[in-house]
């Protein structure tokens, strides 16, 4: 399909000063609005003459919704914040390293200067049928393109496929799920607030959002919590370039010890599903074992190794993305293993690419 790319479509520009402004508007126009962080997502769309809003309901001069803000039980992280301000605060990085880490490991320096925390979270699938205007069915059309015997889906998902096979292309989220993060939402009903996995939406829910917000609605803040500040930390992306790109997947773990026992842990994923996915059957695999039964893997015996099987059961691999497989089971071998080695409490970045991470174990 000939996608014109010329200038953008026409649409009045509002700029609001509060974010109970900004919310009246968004409730104003419905779906006739769209809402504009940084504009790296957004602009995409405009610019490919796919979204056709009404109006443009600029967030960049809403000062309250930008800043990390420390309070009595952790972090506060207003949505308009961007990536390199997360990345370098002093308090995520001391307490919530895993973040930090992963922020840092988005797409370039230039798009993290000017992409914030709320459009990171809130941006759409990347699968290029959808984003080149083709009628798929998270478009409202009655097809998936990529989901065909020589569809391109080599980035697609392994898991929770319901007639979409995009996956959520989120490096911070995550990050968001392991520190058990709440999102704040403003609706025309008041403040929703809402775990991190509950944020995000499966086409087997609703094909044509990757998020609750419906029309009307606005992120204004994220909260960590300071239930696992200073637990170990790990975090892994695995791209094709080591320059900006988005992951082939990417994983995050926290690990509380007492003594050599793993009191606690909690592990997600991104890029293999629809929606970002938290790991509760490795979680439970794992925890009250003592480390060095974790990391006993001598023979391919260890729990570790094991909780990496746990992690694939029930995979579904498309025509070209069948090394997602070994791939998640390494990596969330690694986010067991990785934070037990170290004892560091630091988040660990290994950027590999794919191939060698899929045989590295
Ligand atoms: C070349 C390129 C490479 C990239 N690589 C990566 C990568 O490696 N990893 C990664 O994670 N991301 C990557 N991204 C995505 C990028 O980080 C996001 O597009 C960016 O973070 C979006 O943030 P933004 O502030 O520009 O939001 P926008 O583009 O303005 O908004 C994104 C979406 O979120 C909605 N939205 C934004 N803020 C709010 C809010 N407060 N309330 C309600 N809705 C809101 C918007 O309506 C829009 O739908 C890449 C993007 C580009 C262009
Ligand atoms: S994977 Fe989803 S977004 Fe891509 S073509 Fe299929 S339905 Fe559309």
């Amino acid at each position: 399909m000939a996608v014109i790319r010329d200038v953008m479509p026409a649409f009045d520009l509002l700029q609001p000063e509060s974010a109970a402004e900004a919310q009246k508007l968004l409730e104003q126009y419905g779906d006739e609005a769209w809402v504009m962080a940084g504009g790296l997502d957004s602009f995409d769309w405009l610019k490919d003459r796919i979204k056709k809003p009404k109006v443009l309901v600029d967030l960049s001069g809403v000062s309250e919704l930008k800043g990390v803000r420390v309070t009595s039980d952790g972090v506060e992280i207003g949505a308009m914040t961007t990536l390199t301000e997360i990345a370098n605060h002093p308090a995520i990085q001391k307490d919530y390293g895993v973040l930090s880490q992963a922020v840092a490991l988005v797409a370039s320096p230039q798009i993290r200067n000017q992409g914030t925390l709320g459009g990171n979270v809130s941006q759409d699938v990347r699968c290029w049928y959808y984003r080149g205007g083709w009628p798929c069915y998270r478009a409202g059309g009655n097809i998936c393109y990529a989901d065909t015997p020589v569809g391109r889906n080599r980035e697609h998902a392994i898991f929770g496929a319901n007639r979409c096979v995009a996956v959520h292309p989120s490096d911070s989220v995550p990050a968001l799920i392991v520190l058990d993060a709440k999102f704040v939402v403003q609706t025309a009903k008041g403040e929703q607030i809402v775990d991190a996995e509950d944020y995000f939406v499966g086409p087997e829910d609703d094909i044509t959002r990757i998020n609750m917000l419906q029309p009307g609605d606005l992120l204004t803040a994220i909260r960590i919590p300071a239930t696992w500040a200073g637990a170990k930390f790990y975090f892994e992306k695995v791209r094709d370039r080591n320059v900006w790109d988005f992951p082939l997947m990417n994983v995050a773990s926290a690990i509380k010890l007492n003594g050599n026992t793993i009191q606690d842990i909690r592990i997600a994923v991104n890029a293999v599903s629809p929606r970002p996915m938290r790991l509760r059957a490795v979680e439970d695999a794992v925890r009250h074992n003592s480390a060095a039964v974790v990391l006993d893997d001598t023979g391919g015996a260890g729990l570790a190794e094991i909780a990496g099987g746990i992690a694939v059961v029930g995979a579904v691999p498309l025509q070209f993305n069948g090394y997602k497989i070994p791939l998640m089971r390494n990596l969330v071998k690694r986010a067991i293993v990785g934070p037990l080695e170290s004892r560091t409490g630091d988040a660990i970045a290994v950027t590999t690419a794919g191939r060698e991470a899929v045989c590295r174990s």
